[in-house]
């Protein structure tokens, strides 16, 4: 079984992070990634609220650039190795990862969200023949059509905003009659006449035609009747879920699943550290991903150094 200092599980921006922190300290660093390393953020066109990128930059060129920046001190960067064991043994956790098992003398849970879903009728049927959580990947699909964005907040508004590029009209549904989203967002979104906003309204069912979509109905939150919509395509931007199964039953998480950390990423098991949106942090960025990785990579160094002098 092979040992390493720090084992990271997800190379989104917090587990990227982790490994540059973790590597640069000498530390022996792995991250395992289930997929291709960069995480949510390489599933949105233009980030311009990470620091450093005045005029912004792809989300699938920032996570290359971590990815790369953390490889450079060494981190070894394990693609499509989903983790699907993670034990806390006596003085180190067994991490087990494809046919691949190993030892870790300590672990940074960064594992990040998924897009939530709706959960209503016609969204599973539907998904992938106009249903979708990625502008970037599908918004081409709709050049000329009517499509939707389903949400409030800084993704929904951003990622309606791109679809405007390729679609005739973009709906933006909003169960509240204001925006979540930064202010500065806003003022683009109101200014862009490809988008008209649908205030109050929740979707009740997203309906089709056997092969694709056709239409919502709408519900009011305000006691309005139903609201017939038709649209080719509905993308979903209404927050996201943990991705905290792996942690289940080990470490502490919040009734919504988000695994619960102190100040400097430390969870309820002593070596076991947490980092990013996984965790129960308010505000779900890169820059804070990136933060929270830093802090819990430098506590992971700081616990494998302190284990290695003084044994628990
Ligand atoms: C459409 C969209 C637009 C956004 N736009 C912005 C923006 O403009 N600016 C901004 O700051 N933020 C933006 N965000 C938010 C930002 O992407 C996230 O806050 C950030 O990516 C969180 O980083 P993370 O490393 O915690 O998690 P994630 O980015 O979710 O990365 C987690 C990684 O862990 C991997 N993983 C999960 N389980 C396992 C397992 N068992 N084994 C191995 N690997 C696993 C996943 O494959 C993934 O790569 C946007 C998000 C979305 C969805």
């Amino acid at each position: 079984m092979e040992h390493v200092d720090i084992a990271i599980i997800g190379a989104g921006p917090a587990g990227l992070t982790a490994a540059l922190y973790a590597s640069r300290a000498r530390a022996n660093t792995v991250v395992f990634e289930g997929g291709i390393p960069g995480g949510q953020i390489v599933t949105t066109d233009w980030v311009e609220n990470y620091p450093g990128f005045p005029s912004g930059i792809s989300g699938a060129e920032l996570g290359d650039l971590m990815t790369k920046q953390a490889e450079e001190f060494g981190a070894v960067i394990k693609s499509f190795s989903p983790v699907s064991r993670l034990e806390s043994k006596d003085d180190h956790f067994e991490i087990e990862a494809g046919e691949e098992t190993y030892e870790a003398d300590a672990v940074i849970v960064a594992t990040g969200a998924i897009p939530r879903k709706l959960g209503v009728p016609g969204e599973a049927e539907y998904t992938g023949r106009g249903v979708s959580w990625c502008a970037t990947c599908d918004g081409a699909l709709y050049r000329d059509k009517t499509v939707c964005v389903v949400g409030g907040g800084d993704a929904a508004v951003e990622e309606a905003m791109f679809l405007t590029k390729f679609a005739s009209k973009v709906y933006v549904i909003h169960r509240r009659d204001e925006l979540r989203a930064t202010k500065c967002i806003q003022e683009r979104c109101f200014a862009n006449e490809k988008i008209e906003l649908v205030w109050s309204r929740v979707v009740g069912e997203i309906v089709g035609d056997g092969s694709k979509v056709s239409s919502l109905v709408l519900k009011s939150t305000a006691g309005e009747p139903d609201l017939h919509l038709p649209v080719e395509g509905v993308f979903i931007f209404v927050g996201v879920d943990p991705v905290s199964s792996i942690v289940s039953g080990l470490a502490e998480t919040n009734d919504a699943g988000f695994v619960r950390i102190d100040h400097d990423g430390r969870t309820s098991i002593p070596g076991l550290f947490a980092a990013g949106d996984v965790t129960d942090s308010d505000l779900k960025q890169v820059i804070t991903a990136a933060a929270k990785g830093a802090s819990a990579a430098f506590e992971a160094v700081r616990y494998v150094d302190e284990e290695r002098v003084c044994p628990l």
